[in-house]
């Protein structure tokens, strides 16, 4: 693992909005749900006037966000798919754009549809092949998606590398680490020029809020995204984001647990006759792991396993969990199983989506922070009767 010294981030993350309260002195960061501000006077204005903009709430979150993430601006939106939808505002049409093969299903159905009306032309390949990235550079692109680990598969890019090879042709890159976090993952420190995220996932961590943030490294290139949020408003919430900096305060102390359950499950799937295959950055003989212990501090909670007897077996498997549930999303503190195929990635064509590598077979999990007995048991029964 990096040798980086985290006890900043897990003290930044509780310590986030205290002292920020300048009339009362409340421990936590007020919630401001004032859409407008009063001026001073005539074209004096304070420091916020119009939530849209600007709101005290969520200045807090973008502020501690950016904190964690070594970045200079955090902007707060909506949704994830939001700060997406955000970095497109950089592309001009005939300008260039690279996608990994196997992005997040809502990444990858923006960028398909936005390319198909011509608002930039769109490169889709896999980042791990040296030859069609370079071919892809080639094209000197504006903008590079990169997104390690991936969605669903859990493969992994060098990030320091891939950036590096970027710039040189003038791209910037953008870093999707909602899988990490982080607490286990900062993209700006290996090279980055900006890391986003949905805070639906990891940050705020409890299934109660949709949300997203990115972060720049520079001020200016942080200025012009943050004008472009405050134009075509895609701001987040104050409530969502009061809720979304709560949760982060538990951020470091979640994934820790998080973790700790998710090796043990990754362990105990491995050599189950039921499971075909595990994808799991955490495993010594995963393609990525070399790159993991280089680039994050932590393997995280996510895997994806291959599921003996096809897509009917998935189904027993599903009907036969209780505590498992069965839906869309990740990173809350309850675990949660999908079917990429039908779930997250039904945007993608089925070609799309076997090309990169997503089978009716392939189920995936965020592992929670329950008793890890329990999670086990409850596999070990959804298993067994998967296969009868
Ligand atoms: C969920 C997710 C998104 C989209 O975020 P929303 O908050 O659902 O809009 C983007 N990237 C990844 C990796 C995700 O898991």
């Amino acid at each position: 693992m990096s040798t980086t010294d985290k006890s900043n981030i897990t003290t930044s993350a509780v310590r986030a909005g205290i002292n920020t309260d300048q009339h009362h002195g409340a421990v936590v960061a007020p919630i401001h749900l004032s859409s407008t501000y009063s001026l001073k006077g005539f074209n004096e204005k304070r420091q916020f006037d119009y939530s849209r903009t600007g709101n005290p709430t969520r200045s807090t979150f973008a502020e501690t966000i950016a904190k964690l993430e070594q970045g200079s601006v955090g902007i707060v939106t909506s949704t994830g798919m939001a700060a997406v939808h955000l970095l497109c505002q950089l592309l001009s049409v005939g300008d260039t754009v690279v996608i990994p093969h196997d992005c997040y299903g809502g990444s990858f159905r923006l960028f398909t549809h936005l390319a198909k009306r011509g608002q930039f032309t769109l490169i889709v390949v896999d980042q791990n092949d040296q030859q069609a990235l370079a071919d892809a550079l080639a094209h000197k692109p504006k903008l590079v998606l990169l997104e390690s680990p991936s969605n669903p598969l859990l493969r992994l890019v060098d990030i320091e590398a891939t950036t590096k090879a970027c710039q040189a042709v003038g791209a910037l890159v953008a870093v999707d680490n909602t899988f990490l976090s982080p607490a286990l993952q900062q993209p700006l420190t290996l090279g980055a020029d900006i890391v986003f995220h949905s805070t639906t996932k990891y940050i705020n961590g409890h299934s109660d809020v949709v949300g997203g943030v990115l972060v720049t490294k520079s001020a200016e290139l942080g200025e012009k995204l943050a004008w472009w949020a405050n134009c075509i408003g895609i701001t987040g919430s104050a409530f969502d984001s009061f809720l979304a900096l709560r949760g982060l305060k538990t951020l470091p102390v979640r994934m820790k647990q998080h973790q700790e359950n998710a090796l043990q499950v990754a362990n105990f799937l491995k050599n189950h006759q039921a499971i075909e295959a595990v994808y799991f950055p955490g495993f010594p003989d995963h393609p990525g792991h070399d790159i993991a212990k280089k680039q994050q501090f932590g393997y995280g909670a996510m895997l994806s396993v291959e599921v003996k007897g096809g897509v009917e077996a998935v189904k027993k498997l599903f009907a036969n969990l209780e505590l498992f549930t069965l839906a869309q999303s990740l990173g809350g503190v309850e675990s949660l199983i999908s079917h990429p195929s039908t779930m997250t990635h039904a945007g993608m064509e089925i070609a799309d989506q076997l090309q990169a590598g997503i089978t009716q077979s392939l189920v995936r999990i965020s592992v929670g922070i329950e008793d890890i007995d329990d999670i086990l048991a409850d596999l070990t029964y959804g298993l067994a009767q998967s296969q009868q």
